[in-house]
């Protein structure tokens, strides 16, 4: 039984003054959330984890949005997994839709960073989804399948089940515009069956996989009811603490 995940992802969002405010509203949820066997976090800027974590504690699941490949180096800018490790964070997004557009993240990199998690015992969020061209032109599922063959090379049966995907289509990222819950399911289940083929139907049934673009308190459940959406990734609706918080309550 695949328990429900739901993560927010802050983006470019809060200060760490705006951060500590959040934490301290929000950190009661996750045993809420616990109880009714949900999982739930909140990936944020880097230089909010610190804070945030210090506040959340283990409540919630608190991740990072991006993380580099290598353990250290001449890499100006970027942050390690080593260093996140150092201050008990263990989930990072991967390969999220604005990285793929702004800073040139291929799904080769992005498997280099998800192997990287894997062999540090930690969670990959692996975000893969098409853009409005694409959905257009009925290239969805090649597309996507591509993402997900290239995320998950050499990735091992073991590991596999501990990678968590979100599907999230581009067209439906911040436009307030969200798929169809029947699309959602339909799309997670095809990843499912990618899956099957890699590692087959056992592995295949313990990854989580997530749907993500403009989920709102209002439309969350819709999407959580199909068989094979098994969590939500929250842009927008996470950075307000009741918007979050109602994302749980309609939950239940
Ligand atoms: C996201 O940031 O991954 C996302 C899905 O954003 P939004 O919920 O705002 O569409």
């Amino acid at each position: 039984m695949r328990r429900k995940l739901l993560l927010g992802n802050w983006k470019m969002n809060k200060t760490v003054t705006e951060a500590k405010v959040f934490a301290e509203e929000a950190k009661h949820l996750g045993k809420e959330a616990r109880a009714h066997k949900i999982d739930m976090g909140v990936c944020v800027p880097y230089i909010d984890l610190v804070p945030v974590k210090k506040i959340i504690k283990n409540s919630l699941i608190v991740g990072a949005e991006n993380c580099h490949y290598l353990e250290k180096g001449a890499y100006t800018g970027e942050v390690s997994i080593p260093m996140l490790k150092d201050i008990g964070i263990s989930w990072c997004i991967i390969g999220h839709s604005e990285r793929r557009e702004y800073d040139n993240e291929t799904s080769e990199k992005c498997n280099l960073k998800i192997l990287a998690l894997l062999k540090n015992g930690m969670t990959p969020v692996y975000c893969c989804g098409e853009s409005l061209e694409t959905y257009e032109a009925n290239g969805t599922k090649k597309f996507v399948e591509e993402q997900i063959l290239k995320g998950f090379a050499n990735v091992s049966a073991e590991d596999a089940s501990k990678v968590v995907i979100a599907y999230e289509p581009i067209w439906a990222i911040g436009t307030g515009k969200s798929a169809s819950k029947e699309i959602a399911e339909d799309m997670c289940a095809f990843i499912r069956k990618i899956l099957a083929k890699l590692y087959g139907r056992r592995v295949a049934n313990k990854v989580r996989i997530l749907y993500g673009g403009s989920v709102k308190p209002n439309n969350i459940r819709d999407y959580l009811l199909q068989d094979n959406v098994d969590g939500a990734l929250v842009g927008g609706a996470s950075l307000e603490v009741e918007s979050y918080k109602e994302l749980l309550t309609n939950l239940l």
